[in-house]
């Protein structure tokens, strides 16, 4: 038994499946064909149905709708318009994306409209279901007046389904009649459709429309009737183009709310990376797993990178011994030794610590964690002129203040970004560590609370601080800057994946590099500034120096072995970062400091790890001034003026809030230069920070003295 009298296209959009389905549905018994007249190929196959009927099935071109763009195009619109064509199918099994109906149903309720029977494939579903949007196949039916099979061409999902649908339709055609018009013929419509009906047969109004829009080339017009009709639509001033727009928006402002109703996100069906994001992204346990993963990934910053900063430490003490004893002694081996490369050494030993992080964070990117963090706290950090990509940034400032800096360029919102470049270095930076170490001890007394440490919890509660200092830096920039009109986060949230290492490893060297070269040629320039300006003052009194302390060693007044130490603490003393810290003093002295806390500070300004040089030589320590035994010296000092310690609990701890928040690192300013393509941002940035620093060491100082 053979019906292959009855002729089935499938049609839809370009990629909706139609050459996947043609396959599936017959399989081996293909033909290529052409279509009469053109040289576009036409696929003719054949469907067997359960029972044994055949029907014969034809694979058109993909067109977007009756409007068309292509001669592909054209050839649909020419046969589908005319129902005497040879082509002319019987039932039509529309393919359409269900990732897409909005877009895809516009075709269909032109089909729909030209008095076509039609099956709507809503194709694809394995992905829409995926994305946890399901269809709800009768809902549309009864919108369209036609039948709906959700299906998937690819996992052969239903299609025994639409098999049956058809198979119900070859036994008796009635069972899918032309579903009801959709469109509202407008006035012009009207207009054009009577002088339709002079040259033409065409009963169907909306089949009129589409002959009076493409009047100039439909081939089933005769040349008579097409140039009476051609003229006819001129003298009533058919707009083509204008009817073509009003149709589209008539039919869209239907479409789009049909979608909303007849696809609704189940949340009873989740996909895999749905489930993982109920708890990943739970409004709760979302931040306390964010915080323990944060958790892990300083640990591992901090204990991974531990040996490998030893060996860049040693290798640079061990370079400037090496310089040292090949060159003459003189200001070029001092240049080389005390100024380059003890500059570079400073920068380059937070090469470990930046090269984890960045890994880190490239892998929870790849896995698609951090699009989740960046959802989770987008609508947090916007209260604070922020954006969810500012976590990034933030995130990243905990190693170092320069690539992340440069990762705000994910933020498409300028003036966002620049509140996120303004704010980050807030965050307090691995270059803080070193000067943190040295002053908790004097601020907290040693023992434990609740199991914790105290210095431990002291440390967390400077980084809080830094944190919170970020947020309110950004609520302040917030009411200054202004961000204009409200930015939304467009964020796709990929499906989780096992990460690609090597787009990771590839991301992770090139902010490594930008870190060098970004932080190495500032540092190496103001290292070697503040070289000349420790090794150099003025004139007579650097040459006093070494005399006077010999005398005093003659003495006995200074033991024989700290001879040269002392030298070097008075040289600079006298020198002119001297001059210019005893200068400074009276600005300092409301927050607690005297010329050598000053110096230390003002030297910070290069970089904040440059401190415990500062300290080493100040206390005399020689070259090699271990941290403890810096503490141990800074312990012992006496506070002249009151006979009580040096570094007490106000001065320490005033200390310790000007690093928090002060702008001490010249290499960021220049990439904040760069990034904003102005100085007017890093100087705000500078004088905002290190304001905010004076305040908070002044109102420590003073209410704790
Ligand atoms: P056509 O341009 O309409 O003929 O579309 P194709 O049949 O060439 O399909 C376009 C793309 O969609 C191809 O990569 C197909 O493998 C894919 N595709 C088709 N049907 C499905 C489906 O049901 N599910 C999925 N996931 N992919 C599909």
């Amino acid at each position: 038994m053979s019906s292959l009298n009855s002729k089935i296209a499938l049609i839809g959009n370009p990629n909706s499946g139609k050459s996947t389905l043609f396959n599936l549905l017959t399989g081996l018994s293909q033909q290529i064909g052409n279509f009469p007249g053109v040289t576009v190929d036409k696929k003719i196959g054949t469907l067997t149905l359960s029972d044994g009927r055949q029907v014969s099935l034809v694979d058109f071109p993909g067109l977007y709708s009756l409007y068309p763009n292509s001669s592909d195009e054209r050839l649909v619109v020419d046969i589908l318009t005319d129902p005497d064509h040879r082509d002319y199918p019987d039932l039509v099994i529309y393919v359409a994306d269900s990732n897409q109906l909005d877009k895809h149903l516009l075709l269909a309720t032109q089909l729909i409209d030209l008095g076509l029977p039609l099956i709507f494939a809503a194709n694809m579903s394995d992905v829409s279901i995926d994305k946890n949007k399901i269809l709800n196949s009768d809902l549309l039916s009864t919108h369209l007046g036609v039948p709906v099979v959700s299906i998937s061409a690819r996992k052969s999902d239903n299609i025994d389904q639409l098999k049956e649908i058809i198979s119900d339709w070859v036994t008796d055609r009635t069972v899918i009649s032309p579903g009801k018009p959709l469109y509202q013929m407008s006035k012009a419509d009207l207009t054009a459709l009577a002088i339709v009906g002079k040259y033409t047969d065409e009963t169907n109004p909306y089949r009129s429309k589409v002959i009076a829009h493409h009047a100039q080339w439909l081939s089933r017009l005769s040349p008579e009737s097409r140039a009476g009709l051609c003229s006819g639509l001129e003298e009533i001033g058919f707009a083509d183009t204008r009817g073509q727009i009003d149709e589209t928006l008539q039919r869209y402002t239907w479409i789009e709310p049909l979608v909303g109703k007849v696809q609704e996100q189940d949340t009873t069906v989740l996909s895999r990376s749905e489930r993982l994001d109920a708890v990943l992204t739970h409004r709760v346990m979302g931040p306390m797993i964010f915080f323990v993963v944060m958790l892990f990934v300083f640990q591992a910053i901090y204990s991974w990178s531990e040996w490998p900063m030893t060996l860049i430490e040693d290798t640079f003490v061990s370079l400037g011994e090496l310089s040292r004893s090949y060159l003459p002694e003189g200001w070029i081996a001092d240049l080389i030794a005390d100024g380059i490369l003890a500059g570079l050494g400073g920068v380059l030993v937070f090469i470990p610590q930046i090269l984890i992080l960045f890994f880190l964070i490239g892998v929870l990117e790849e896995l698609g964690y951090m699009s989740r963090v960046v959802f989770m706290f987008d609508g947090l950090l916007r209260r604070f002129g922020l954006n969810g990509r500012s976590i990034v940034a933030l995130i990243s400032s905990s190693a170092c203040a320069i690539p992340a800096i440069m990762s705000t360029r994910t933020i498409s919102n300028w003036k966002e970004r620049l509140i996120t470049i303004m704010v980050t270095p807030f965050i307090s930076c691995s270059a803080r560590i070193p000067v943190y170490t040295v002053l908790v001890g004097f601020v907290v007394p040693s023992g434990t609370w609740l199991g914790f440490n105290h210095k431990g919890l002291a440390f967390m509660g400077l980084y809080l601080l830094g944190i919170f200092a970020a947020l309110f830096a950004g609520w302040v920039f917030k009411q200054i800057i202004q961000p204009e009109g409200q930015s939304f986060l467009m964020i796709e949230l990929p499906s989780y994946k096992p990460p690609r290492w090597r787009n990771v490893l590839m991301d992770t060297m090139e902010k490594v590099w930008t870190f060098i070269i970004e932080a190495g040629k500032i540092i190496l320039l103001i290292s070697i500034l503040l070289w000349v300006l420790a090794s150099y003052g003025p004139a007579d009194s650097m040459a006093r120096v070494e005399s006077e302390v010999m005398t005093q060693v003659d003495r006995g007044q200074i033991p024989q072995g700290e001879a040269d130490n002392v030298i070097a603490s008075r040289k600079l003393e006298a020198s002119y970062i001297g001059v210019i810290g005893k200068a400074i003093e009276p600005v300092m002295r409301p927050l607690g400091y005297d010329w050598k806390m000053s110096i230390a500070v003002l030297t910070s300004f290069a970089a904040r790890e440059v401190f415990i040089g500062t300290m080493a030589t100040l206390y005399s320590l020689g070259d090699s001034g271990e941290e403890s035994s810096i503490r141990d010296k800074m312990a012992a000092e006496i506070n002249p003026s009151t006979g009580g310690k040096r570094y007490d609990t106000a001065t320490a701890l005033s200390l310790l809030l000007f690093y928090v928040f002060a702008m001490q690192c010249m290499s960021t300013l220049a990439v904040t230069k760069r990034e904003t393509k102005s100085w007017k941002w890093p100087i705000i940035q500078f004088v905002f920070m290190t304001g905010v620093a004076y305040v908070a060491a002044l109102l420590a100082y003073q209410l704790l003295s």
